[in-house]
């Protein structure tokens, strides 16, 4: 059996980050369970299906990567999946204030429950999700961003004259990019 860590998150999509992330964890426990939250905004951008068919296309040759999708209390699913450890990806200090207080209610909610926060390589450390969505869907690249099953589907769903089609789908956007 050996031991297992859970891996929650949006996922929305995964990213290089959310890869190195998982490979790391590998270097400490022996299996991984990448836990998609379902519906974690009113208006995911991929569908939870989605989300969850692509991290699995991803580790495909990994058998210690599993992946699941949950809904309520992280600390249940947790339970449910025979497993108290959490891993939490660390970018910067901005990560930090919101990740204290999930790990300390989670452990409210559960004494069991522990939290671990991994550092990702330095070049993935200003990557998030909502970035990918916007530099996509205002035409730029991804390619060095994700993993090539991202943005194979991203082109599928949302096609390649991208800027034009789904400039309303990148909503609100950073201001700067
Ligand atoms: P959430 O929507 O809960 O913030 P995400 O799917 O964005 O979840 O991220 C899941 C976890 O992965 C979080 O711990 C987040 O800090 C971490 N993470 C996100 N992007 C990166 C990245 N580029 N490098 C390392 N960790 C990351």
């Amino acid at each position: 059996m050996g031991n297992k860590a859970i891996y929650p998150g949006s996922f929305d999509p995964i990213t290089n980050g959310h890869v190195d992330i998982i490979r790391r964890g590998l270097k400490i426990f022996d299996r991984i369970l990448v836990a998609v939250l379902e519906n974690p905004k009113k208006d995911p951008l991929l569908t939870t299906k989605e989300r969850v068919a692509m991290i699995r296309k991803i580790f495909k040759d990994q058998k210690k990567v599993e992946v699941k999708s949950f809904h309520g209390l992280l600390v249940e699913f947790a339970r449910e999946n025979g497993t108290n450890a959490v891993i939490r990806g660390l970018r910067a200090i901005s990560d930090f204030e919101y990740e204290f207080q999930m790990a300390l209610m989670n452990r409210k909610l559960s004494s069991e429950m522990e939290t671990l926060y991994m550092m990702p390589s330095l070049e993935f450390s200003f990557l998030s999700s909502n970035l990918v969505k916007e530099v996509f869907m205002l035409g730029g690249s991804v390619r060095d961003l994700v993993p090539g099953p991202v943005e194979t589907k991203l082109r599928e769903k949302f096609g390649t004259n991208k800027r034009v089609q789904n400039y309303e789908k990148a909503g609100k956007n950073a201001g700067y990019l």
